[in-house]
């Protein structure tokens, strides 16, 4: 079975894919997915319509790899939610692939970076971790709250 085809038989529930440009969830301009899905509750989220995890569009790998690759000529994007690592097997898969076409890729999770598996740090050039929360809010660029760490692990 080729890359392809593997694929378009690994499912992610999505809830946005946005390739308009986004310039305050990274460095440079970037395209956005936000995958469905998130348990975590956090006061004044500002996704929360990203939480049901029945929720958003059943999407597969290739179809979601195929919709940003056309609209993302930077190859710069960011993978947020939702909580990405609730679903895990698609995450590693969305992952890989846009790994091997050169993209720079952020993870935004609300999990500590010690929860996250090796096979997908390994393939990130940013990370933000840590939960949102409200009475730590800041404007500081990239972050929610001040607890949330943004690192480059390029
Ligand atoms: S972890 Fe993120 S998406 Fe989930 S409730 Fe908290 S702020 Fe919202």
């Amino acid at each position: 079975m080729g890359m392809n085809q593997f694929l378009k038989n690994v499912m992610l529930r999505v809830n946005t894919i946005d390739c308009r440009g986004s310039v305050c969830d990274g460095p440079g301009i970037r395209s956005l997915v936000f995958l469905q899905g998130c348990r975590k509750k956090c006061s004044k989220c500002h996704n929360s319509q990203t939480w049901d995890e029945n929720g958003g569009i059943r999407m597969n790998v290739n179809d979601i790899f195929q919709e940003i690759d056309r609209n993302t000529p930077l190859k710069r994007i960011t993978i947020s939610g939702g909580e990405p690592l609730l679903q895990l097997d698609g995450l590693q898969s969305l992952i890989d692939i846009l790994h091997e076409r050169h993209y720079d890729i952020a993870l935004y999770t609300g999990y500590d970076i010690k929860e996250v598996p090796k096979s997908i740090l390994c393939k990130l050039d940013y990370i933000k971790y840590g939960c949102y929360k409200e009475d730590l809010h800041t404007t500081l660029e990239y972050y929610g709250s001040t607890n949330q760490k943004f690192i480059s692990l390029k």
